[in-house]
């Protein structure tokens, strides 16, 4: 029987009802057996509990490093990067060109970005 070891901060794949859409959860709450039963949604904070069957198990895979932050860089939504300042982010989306919003742990902020 194939045996999962989660820890918390481990990701795992789930529906989040608020945003309504599929992402990584962190998990935040972990049983003695290993079963994850509390995870929270890292773009609206929601905790939610795991019940069985609602999750899409892919394994855990180790957190993906994200590379650093470069200005010069062109992003796309849905990439994420390492702020040297604010973190860990996501692009949520593209602004005329030269401007990306980036959702970081505390809160969405406006970087340049395409930077000649
Ligand atoms: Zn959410």
């Amino acid at each position: 029987m194939e045996k999962h070891d989660y820890k918390i901060g481990d990701r795992i794949d789930k529906m989040c009802a608020v945003c309504g859409e599929e992402r990584g959860h962190t998990i935040t709450r972990v049983t003695k057996r290993s079963q994850v039963s509390l995870v929270s949604c890292p773009k609206c904070g929601t905790s939610s509990s795991l019940r069985k069957g609602q999750a899409i198990l892919k394994g855990v895979a180790p957190a993906k490093a994200s590379a650093p932050y470069d200005r010069r860089h062109t992003y796309r939504a849905g990439q994420t990067m390492l702020h040297s300042a604010f973190g860990e982010g996501e692009v949520t989306g593209v602004i005329e060109g030269r401007k990306i919003d980036v959702l970081f742990t505390d809160r969405l902020r406006r970087l340049v970005h395409s930077f000649a």
